[in-house]
């Protein structure tokens, strides 16, 4: 499981590199090709319209290779209903030989039962990443807690730039007692290559959010300098598979005989 998680961390990096190179690289190449074509259509020189007739080619190559980058990089994801319990056992063993005597690791799990629909890798992933990441906030020790929760989202809950959707969610904290952020820290958190590790990627949180992102999900943090800090994701429940509602229906229809 740790290898394949190393394999999916590597793809995630790449993929987001694949991404991000893949719209600079179309912006730049179609005014090359529009202007290969044009040369080619208007020049009186017949060598300039070969010259131009070649820039174009090359554009429209180029072009070709970056939408396969793209969709290399959107993936081929596997959709599954991953179980909240599993999600959560399968960190703890990932993080059972990381964890040093000095911090106090909790993860409290309301209802192992309940699943999200998505790919269990990828929130592994994310999630592993944070605890990593509090990890490294705690030199001296601490606390970290993994707590989970089952929440109705409000329309107004969502920022700008965030598809509102309001509804019920489950929600994955994970809270450490450690350094805590700067205002300025906090503001640059999920730029690419931002870190304040001398031997950081700064990938690892804007690969949570994009995965959170992709399961229709949302990310919150709150910190404090000294103090510590808490990453929320927030992540869509289907309807249709709501434990708890359909216990209570049960209930509901007992009582009704
Ligand atoms: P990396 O861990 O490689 O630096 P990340 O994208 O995961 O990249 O994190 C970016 C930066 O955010 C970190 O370098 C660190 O400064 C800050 N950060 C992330 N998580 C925490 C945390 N739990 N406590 C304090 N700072 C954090």
């Amino acid at each position: 499981a740790e290898l394949e998680l190393i394999r999916a961390q590597r793809f995630e990096s790449l993929a987001l590199l694949a991404g991000g190179l893949s719209h600079d690289l179309r912006n730049l190449l179609q005014p090359l090709l529009l202007a290969g074509d044009t040369l080619q259509d208007y020049a009186d020189d017949p060598r300039l319209a070969r010259l131009g007739a070649l820039v174009r080619d090359c554009g429209r190559r180029g072009l070709e290779m970056v939408s396969s980058m793209l969709s290399f990089a959107r993936g081929a994801r596997r959709a599954e209903q991953v179980r909240l319990g599993a999600l959560l056992d399968a960190l703890k063993l990932l993080m059972q030989g990381s964890v040093p005597r000095t911090v106090q690791m909790d993860v409290d799990v309301f209802d192992p039962e309940i699943s999200i629909e998505g790919n269990h890798t990828e929130l592994q992933q994310c999630l592993l990443n944070l605890c990593l990441n509090a990890l490294q906030a705690m030199p001296d020790g601490g606390q970290l807690r993994v707590e989970t929760a089952q929440i109705n989202l409000p329309e107004d809950f969502f920022v700008e730039g965030e598809q509102p959707a309001a509804g019920r969610y489950l929600r994955l904290s994970v809270i450490d007692s450690g350094v805590g952020m700067s205002q300025d820290v906090l503001q640059r958190l999920f730029e690419p290559f931002f870190t304040t590790k001398e031997t950081g990627t700064g990938l690892g949180l804007l690969s949570c959010k994009r995965i959170i992102a992709s399961h229709g999900g949302v990310m919150r943090v709150r910190s404090k300098p000294g103090e510590g800090t808490q990453f929320h994701l927030y992540l869509p429940l289907a309807e249709g598979d709501d434990s708890i509602a359909e216990t209570m229906r049960t209930e509901t229809g007992l009582l009704g005989e």
